[in-house]
């Protein structure tokens, strides 16, 4: 109990740390960015020559781009912790799996989504967002290629549960046990490991729960459970 506490600890310091440092980067990539782009025009059929070199710097740039856009979007601290916020997890659901489209479009996942729930969450409809993008995009990273995705969302006595399944690689126990501590990742230079951590963070803040199962070789099930908003089965 007292590891997670540091770890609840440490993950809300670090979120106010890298709110502050991703948003001061955010500055001077731009002004590297826009300043690559007079060079290249500068050096006129010449940039050519160095055609390699700036492709390394421009991909580069983008993806430091990409991860500070995805440290501020995770890291803003409780703006909205009130209890008056509700989403509609369906409707989350549904919006997140339009924003990921393309990325499972073009590797080939098929999708299966049963929506049945028609009650709302106190949470936050961006943070809810948040989390469930995370975990297509994770599921993604885990499938690759041509596997399945399976989203549902459903009544659970007083609450609702989204369920997300992938047929990727999974994980091994050892893996499973770390994937919500901050910083953990088996991705190298490409994972952040932030992702996992802040969504759980996230859920509990809401009064819910986020857990794994994995099966090395078969796949990855994320099962989220959140109150419901109460009465939000008579709003239909
Ligand atoms: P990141 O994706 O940046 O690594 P996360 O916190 O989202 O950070 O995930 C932590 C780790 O959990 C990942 O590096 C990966 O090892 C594991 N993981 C998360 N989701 C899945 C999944 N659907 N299938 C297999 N492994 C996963």
């Amino acid at each position: 109990a007292t590891e997670r506490l540091i770890m609840s600890e440490k993950l809300a310091a670090v979120g106010e740390i890298t709110a502050g440092v991703a948003h001061e980067i955010n500055n001077p990539i731009a002004v590297i960015q826009g300043n690559l782009d007079v060079a290249r025009g500068l050096l006129g059929p010449e940039a050519d020559k160095a055609a390699t070199e700036f492709k390394l710097i421009d991909d580069q740039v983008h993806r430091i781009g990409a991860i500070v856009s995805r440290l501020l979007q995770f890291s803003r601290p409780g703006e909205f912790s009130g209890s008056d916020h509700t989403a509609s997890p369906s409707e989350v659901v549904n919006d997140c799996l339009l924003l990921t489209r393309h990325e499972l479009d073009a590797a080939r996942i098929e999708v299966e989504t049963s929506l049945q729930s028609i009650r709302t969450v106190p949470m936050e409809r961006t943070e809810l967002q948040q989390v469930v993008v995370n975990l297509i995009i994770n599921a993604l990273h885990a499938v690759k290629q041509e596997g399945r995705l399976s989203i549902s969302v459903e009544d659970a006595n007083d609450g609702v549960i989204i369920t997300v399944a992938d047929t990727g690689v999974g994980m091994s126990r050892e893996t499973l046990r770390h994937i919500f501590d901050p910083f953990f990742t088996t991705k190298q230079a490409e994972g952040t490991g932030l992702g996992l951590s802040i969504s759980q963070r996230l859920v509990t803040e809401a009064g819910g729960r986020l857990t794994a199962e994995s099966v090395e070789g078969e796949g990855s099930t994320f099962h989220m459970w959140l109150p419901a908003t109460p009465d939000s089965d008579d709003l239909a």
